[in-house]
């Protein structure tokens, strides 16, 4: 095929896909270590810059999404520098009140800015908010041994619904805040599921650093493309989900079962995983389905 018959017929490919997806809410979470490309480095302004063109084609064909990120990366970055260790239990950062305040200047001082001048490049399209705002994401002490990991008790998402009416772009720090105001790390995981719940999103999208859910983590012809919420609660159970994955799987559980359409673990490494797996009837990664 020459070029311009390529370029039709993708358009043509997408067509299906534009009308499905028309005006729906689609939660994306954009992992630190997707971003990570290389952290600080060339790779990372290269992912960024290919993420935010990805999310405004999609808002431009009538979608809705909404970002929400995290930065373990980068928080470990700023944590090294400063010469505290960064510890983890099942995937979550132990958070004692130093490493809170680097959590909270890495990403709202950094990760949250740095996304919302790479989408604004494009048009004064995005808005970052952090789940304090306007009680976003009201949390409680997951566990104490875990310090200020904040556990979500309740999302209230008028804010975030506004900024969609007005056709803005929500980007959305994971910082929770109790009803005394206390700051909580809120796992970015967690987050954009229980998010995606209450804005009864269509799709829920996860953007990280591998190609999906593998039965076996070292093995890449182990990839699950597609499984039900089902299928999904019984490989938990059997145990072969390790560290930063388990926050995803649960999430995607909780949110099919809660009414989220569907749900996806992606490359974000990749360029324009978002697009192929969107736009076209390929796929790519994993799909999570409800039933
Ligand atoms: P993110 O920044 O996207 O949240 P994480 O490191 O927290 O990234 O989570 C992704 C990681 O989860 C993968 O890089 C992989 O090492 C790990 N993982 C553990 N078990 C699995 C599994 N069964 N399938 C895929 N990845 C897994
Ligand atoms: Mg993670």
């Amino acid at each position: 095929m020459n070029q311009p018959d390529l370029t039709a017929s993708v358009l043509t490919e997408a067509l299906p896909y534009i009308q499905r997806w028309q005006d729906q809410v689609v939660v994306i979470k954009y992992g630190g270590n997707a971003l990570a490309g290389a952290v600080g480095g060339e790779g990372e302004r290269t992912a960024l810059e290919s993420f935010a063109s990805d999310v405004v084609l999609l808002r431009s064909v009538g979608m809705r999404p909404v970002v929400v990120h995290g930065g373990g990366p980068q928080i470990g970055a700023l944590l090294s520098r400063l010469g505290k260790d960064s510890r983890f239990v099942d995937g979550l950062r132990v958070t004692d009140a130093e490493t809170l305040d680097v959590v909270r200047m890495v990403l709202l001082g950094q990760v949250n800015p740095d996304l919302v001048a790479a989408i604004n490049v494009h048009g004064p399209l995005a808005v970052g908010l952090s789940g304090a705002d306007t009680h976003l994401l009201r949390t409680q002490t997951a566990d104490p041994a875990l310090g200020f990991v904040g556990e979500v008790t309740e999302v209230n998402p008028t804010v975030v619904e506004r900024l969609l009416e007005q056709r803005l772009i929500p980007v959305v720090a994971t910082i929770g805040a109790d009803e005394l105001g206390q700051a909580y790390n809120v796992n970015a995981d967690t987050a954009a599921g229980a998010l995606a719940q209450a804005l009864r999103a269509a799709k829920l999208i996860y953007l990280t650093d591998i190609d999906g859910l593998r039965r076996d983590v070292a093995d890449p012809a182990s990839l699950i493309s597609r499984l039900t919420a089902t299928e999904l609660a019984e490989i938990v159970a059997d145990g072969s989900i390790g560290a930063g994955m388990i926050p995803k799987v649960a999430s995607c559980l909780q949110a099919v079962r809660g009414g989220v359409g569907q749900a996806h673990i992606l490359d974000g490494r990749r360029p324009h995983a978002l697009l192929l797996e969107v736009f076209t009837d390929a796929g790519v990664g994993t799909m999570v389905t409800p039933g």
